[in-house]
């Protein structure tokens, strides 16, 4: 028996702690379940993991779908490398530390992140220089169109910079059941992000993956408002990148503007623009910017998606105006207008 709940409060199922209401949620624990659902529902289903990276609107029409399969396996291989299986409705975190109390290597400076694991592929979860598919192997996903189970591999998901197929195409076609990584026995640390290595300077040496996850963990606990105090929804846009003569020219006007090589161009910091529009710690209505992170924009209580969206469509066409630079929303908006 599945349980569908009709109007159903989301307001405690984001962390930007929006109002909202579903039309009818499910929670599901096992495929087969989910699988009914989507036949119930002939595939029209949207699904909510942690909610840490949604915008969710007062009215959300049809089905949320709440993936809750659990579970991690590790299966060891040759070469000091292991297969783990994990299911969607683990939370990433404590995936990060499972993987480490086994001395398995390789998402480490993924340490923190919220929401779930079934989430992870979607946006090509990043930080500190790692992404989520330099260890994905493939991922276990049910269609939304077929209700059949299929596998799909690092290519298939077309991952990018934040971004992946079910993102762009297949928004909403899979739901994700279980995401497998590869893992090394062999710990290789990736420490050339600035403040990283700082932390590390101040920790002493990052001789293991527990230590380099504990200096992330220091860096976004400094740098990140705790959704639990004050709502937020991480990054609020993307990193842009823009050619490499853009980012000269822009270089000459923004003081401490930083660039990194990218596929495409030069990857820019997008709270440096920001902050440099003069955003930094600003508020419109009932939501504002974070003052140590601009990327981050939080619910200053009370704030309705509206109000959250008007703040990021100020900031977008004013860096727009200002710098020529497109900023693109990193949350997933969730209903209708
Ligand atoms: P930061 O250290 O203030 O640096 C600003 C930006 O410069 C970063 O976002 C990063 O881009 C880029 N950068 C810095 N050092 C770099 C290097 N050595 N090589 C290439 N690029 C470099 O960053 P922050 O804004 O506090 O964020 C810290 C990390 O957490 C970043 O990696 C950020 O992407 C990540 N983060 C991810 C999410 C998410 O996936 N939803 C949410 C929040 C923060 P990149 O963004 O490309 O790394």
């Amino acid at each position: 028996m599945i349980d569908i709940v009709p109007r159903y409060d989301l307001s405690r199922c984001n962390t930007l702690r929006l109002p909202g209401v579903a039309e009818r949620a499910a929670i599901v624990t096992t495929v087969d379940d989910l699988q009914r659902v989507i036949e119930r529902e002939r595939g029209a289903v949207r699904v909510l993991g942690g909610g840490s990276n949604v915008v969710v609107r007062e009215r959300v029409s049809g089905c949320v779908v709440f993936p809750r399969i659990g579970g991690i396996r590790v299966e060891e291989e040759p070469r000091g490398r292991a297969l783990v299986r994990v299911g969607a409705g683990v939370r990433w975190h404590d995936l990060v530390r499972f993987c480490i109390g086994q001395r398995l290597n390789g998402i480490e400076n993924l340490a923190l992140i919220p929401g779930l694991v079934g989430a992870a592929p979607i946006q090509n979860i990043g930080a500190y220089g790692v992404e989520l598919d330099t260890v994905f192997d493939h991922l276990v996903a049910v269609s939304c169109r077929d209700g059949g189970v299929h596998r799909l591999d690092r290519a298939a998901c077309a991952f990018g910079y934040r971004d992946s197929r079910f993102r762009r195409a297949d928004a909403d076609a899979f739901v994700i059941v279980e995401v497998v990584l590869r893992l090394s026995r062999t710990y290789a640390p990736h420490i050339d992000y600035p403040d990283v290595r700082e932390e590390a300077l101040r920790i002493g040496k990052l001789d293991s993956a527990a230590r380099l996850a504990e200096a992330v963990i220091r860096v976004r606990r400094r740098k990140l408002p705790d959704p639990r105090s004050v709502p937020n929804a991480g990054s609020f846009f993307k990193n842009p990148i823009v050619s490499r003569a853009q980012f000269d020219s822009l270089r000459e006007r923004i003081d401490r503007l930083l660039g990194y090589d990218a596929a495409g161009g030069v990857k820019l910091a997008a709270a440096r623009l920001i902050d440099a529009a003069g955003w930094k710690g600003r508020r419109l209505g009932r939501a504002g910017v974070w003052g140590r992170q601009p990327l981050v924009l939080v619910n200053l209580g009370g704030a309705r998606a509206s109000d959250v969206l008007a703040l990021a469509d100020a900031i977008a066409s004013d860096v727009r105006d200002r710098y020529a630079v497109e900023l693109e929303l990193e949350p997933r908006l969730l209903g209708e207008d």
